[in-house]
């Protein structure tokens, strides 16, 4: 019996890729190995962090790196550093922001469900650039005077998505903040691969990027990683390390948090809840030095025979499949259904493919166009296989 037949829950298929609803990507042996390992010894979690804002400076370039429950939480805590730098009345009032610089500047394109993590912090989002393309508009899309034209004496910095496509790029926005002296606070959650995206960011000059862990890194659902300049980090850390402790003796690695630089330790700041385990830091730190040495690239060969052999399987049904292969980064496929001969939408034939036995959840970002997106991230021999049969029952129903 499955671990989660004990508790009474089916497992199902993800073919959505690392969505956060269907559990995100599964972790590798080695890093559920490291965990194991991790589970089975006390540290102290300043030092722990401060180790990984070694091992995260180095792979990202970045001056130091922290350990998060996720990107989501690492924009939180990346925009409470900002406002809060390393003054404690400042850590102690958040998310009250009253008569403090506490606006960020936005794009209008790069808004999302995301930026609530911004607002958590306490800070006010104000919305630069239009939506003209989609309205039917106009040409242009927002431009970098727009953003210095919304700077105030209340600007706290100004926060950027990276996206596929995406104008202005970041080098633009970073040249316009830091003009003003103000600080870049980057979503890249979901830009990597490729590898080289580690470091892309940070070296077009961001102050502060948040990545998933739990996405290509394949560490820990609920992991992430911030990093970026030395006092943003260790003021994140601040408010979100379990801080019960007395000024005199305590020695956090002078690098990491500057004990000289504070007068002396704040209450559990705002970041508390978004507490991190051992476990975690290490089973996101393992999965960091796999991806980054490359050790995931031969997966996306394997990945895409497993979409190959799905696209055969699925020969003679009213579907076209279209495997898309990317420079860098894994593989997808684009299952585009005949939907007149399937007498059905794309929305019902996603919807009972979900409710089967084994369940599959595709991505479903097409289904206005007749398109399952295959995302074979989570796949295996044994997968495929279950997939191919239940997809072709689906589409022989009737
Ligand atoms: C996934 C994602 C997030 C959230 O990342 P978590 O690691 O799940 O917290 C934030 N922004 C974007 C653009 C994402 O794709």
């Amino acid at each position: 019996m499955s671990i989660y037949e004990k508790f009474g829950v089916r497992t199902i298929i993800n073919v959505s890729g690392a969505s956060t609803r269907v559990g995100g990507a599964l972790m590798v042996p080695e890093i559920v190995q490291a965990m194991v390992e991790a589970a089975q010894h006390s540290v102290s979690m300043t030092e722990l962090q401060a180790a990984a804002s070694r091992a995260i400076a180095k792979a990202t370039s970045a001056e130091a790196g922290y350990v998060t429950a996720g990107a989501s939480a690492g924009l939180s805590l990346g925009t409470a550093a900002i406002l809060a730098g390393l003054d404690l009345g400042k850590m102690e009032r958040l998310p009250d922001t009253a008569g403090m610089k506490n606006e960020f500047i936005i794009s209008r394109e790069h808004r999302s469900g995301y930026d609530h993590a911004i607002r958590l912090a306490g800070a006010k989002l104000v919305e630069v650039g239009m939506n003209e393309l989609l309205a039917d508009a106009g040409v242009r899309r927002t431009e970098a005077w727009e953003y210095e034209a919304a700077i105030t004496d209340k600007t706290a910095g100004i926060a950027f998505a990276v996206t596929a496509g995406g104008v202005p790029p970041i080098e633009d926005v970073v040249r316009v903040a830091h003009r003003h002296g103000l600080p870049v606070l980057v979503d890249a959650a979901g830009q990597l691969p490729p590898i080289g995206n580690l470091r892309r960011f940070i070296e077009a000059g961001a102050d502060l990027v948040a990545f998933s862990g739990g996405k290509a890194i394949r560490g820990p659902q609920s992991s992430g990683i911030l990093c970026g300049r030395r006092e943003y980090i260790a003021s994140a850390a601040l408010q979100n390390l379990d801080m019960d402790e007395f000024f005199d003796i305590w020695e956090p690695p002078e690098e990491f948090i500057p004990k000289s630089s504070i007068a002396g330790i704040p209450r559990h700041g705002i970041g508390r809840g978004f507490k991190v385990s051992k476990e975690e830091v290490v089973g996101l730190l393992t999965g960091l030095e796999l991806f980054a040495q490359g050790k995931y690239a031969p997966d996306y060969r394997q990945m895409r025979r497993h979409l190959e052999y799905i696209a055969d399987g699925l020969s003679g049904l009213p579907v076209e499949p279209r495997v898309i292969t990317p420079e860098e980064g894994p593989p997808v496929m684009h299952l585009v259904l005949d939907t007149k001969a399937l007498g059905r939408s794309a929305f019902q034939v996603s919807q009972e493919m979900k409710k089967g036995n084994p369940g599959i959840f595709v991505q479903e970002r097409l289904l206005r166009q007749h398109t399952l997106i295959v995302n074979p991230l989570n796949l295996n021999d044994a997968r495929a296989q279950a997939l191919t049969h239940r997809v072709r029952e689906v589409l022989t129903s009737r």
